[in-house]
């Protein structure tokens, strides 16, 4: 019988020393529950690192994203314009307020929303009718979007752009935190992100109208009154003071997480810079990636005919999880029929992409296993 080795993980989840104290804390004044010191102090310090004003401490990334869409006054039978390439939540919440998403391709150099396909759809769009209530591009893998040209395009049509850095906590964009160009943005504490409150996101404002509105919201909607009253209908989307507990202690360790993710991406370059058929997406001058997830595009004519899949099923057998790349949503098929603007590079990414190990906790020996493994299938 053979021993089976140790999972590697895409993206597991990586304690400090201090979340415990944190905790401790909460549990000795008795602060359980969705409000508290740590969720005040939490969205402070998160105020701190990303430059914005006014943070709310969510229960999740995807929660963020539907309040900040709501404030946006995205209705029934209005468009929201998306990136494609993306995790579904970015895309649902358009569909929980009834509106229908409008999906946009990649551009190359980032691989998130395409400036130009963007201004072509927000044309199009108008030309059928259509009411266009938000953009949301996303900071996918911690590469930050060509923020400044999206945002020219959004404002030359007066449409607020929501930002998606659910995965981009530690990135930087000429200076700017990813997340706070838009009106909103939102970030995730997921277990796989880059740092984790175990779940968790929160909603990064421009304007203190909007935190009002979203903490409003967030809190199920309590107008000012002794007794519970409501004149519009409220969600329970706060983030508890256990987990901000949690989140403070994990953001005093952020920036050595950021740096242990984009050694990870060093090591790969290394690995695969004489490996034909094999690149890595380089960062635009001006532009800070988290590395979240190092990721690969694998060329099979250049590669002697090696894929992406057999790539990824071989680093499988050897219980090392890899993943595509995100599927494009409007491949989706929950998203069928969805209009799509772009040139279809997605489609590509998503055919030959490969996400890797990419866990801030990956040790010399997981590394070994991995080159090993690569090498066998890749040979010399
Ligand atoms: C994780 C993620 C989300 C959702 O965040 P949750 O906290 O899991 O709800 C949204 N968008 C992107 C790009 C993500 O990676």
């Amino acid at each position: 019988m053979t021993l089976q080795k140790t999972r590697i993980w895409l993206s597991s989840p990586h304690m400090g020393d201090k979340e415990q104290r944190y905790i401790q804390d909460a549990f000795d004044s008795n602060w359980i529950a969705p409000l508290g010191p740590h969720v005040n102090a939490f969205e402070q310090e998160l105020g701190k690192v990303t430059g914005s004003p006014h943070v709310l401490a969510l229960s999740s990334g995807t929660a963020a994203l539907h309040l900040a869409l709501i404030i946006a006054g995205v209705e029934e039978g209005d468009e929201v314009i998306c990136q494609s390439i993306t995790f579904s939540a970015t895309a649902n919440p358009i569909v929980y307020l009834k509106a229908s998403p409008v999906f946009i391709g990649s551009e190359p150099g980032t691989w998130n929303m395409d400036p130009d396909a963007l201004e072509d759809a927000i044309k199009d769009r108008h030309r059928h009718g259509k009411r266009i209530k938000a953009i949301l591009p996303v900071h996918l893998y911690g590469m930050p979007a060509m923020t400044n040209e999206l945002m020219a395009v959004a404002n030359k049509y007066e449409i607020p752009v929501i930002e998606d850095a659910a995965e981009a906590l530690g990135s930087a964009y000429k200076g700017h935190h990813p997340g706070t160009d838009g009106i909103m943005g939102i970030l995730s504490f997921n277990g796989n992100k880059i740092i984790t409150t175990s779940g968790g996101g929160a909603l990064l404002c421009k304007n203190s109208k909007d935190k009002e509105k979203a903490y409003f919201l967030s809190t199920q909607a309590r107008d000012k009154a002794p007794h519970y009253q409501h004149s519009q209908i409220g969600y329970n989307y706060r983030m508890s003071n256990v987990l901000a507990a949690i989140g403070r202690g994990q953001l005093e360790v952020l920036e050595e997480r950021v740096k242990a993710r984009r050694a990870n991406f060093e090591w790969y370059a290394h690995f695969f810079k004489d490996k034909e058929g094999i690149t890595l997406l380089n960062e635009p001058d001006g532009v800070r990636s988290t590395r979240w997830l190092t990721t690969l595009q694998v060329d099979p004519e250049m590669t002697g005919g090696i894929t992406r899949e057999d790539m990824r099923q071989a680093l499988d057998v050897e219980n090392i999880e890899a993943r595509p790349l995100w599927k494009p949503m409007h491949l989706q098929p929950v998203f069928k029929g969805a209009p799509y603007y772009g040139s279809h590079l997605e489609e590509r990414l998503f055919k030959n992409g490969l996400c890797m190990p990419s866990g801030s906790n990956l040790s010399l020996e997981d590394f070994d296993r991995i080159a090993t493994t690569l090498t066998k299938v890749l040979g010399n």
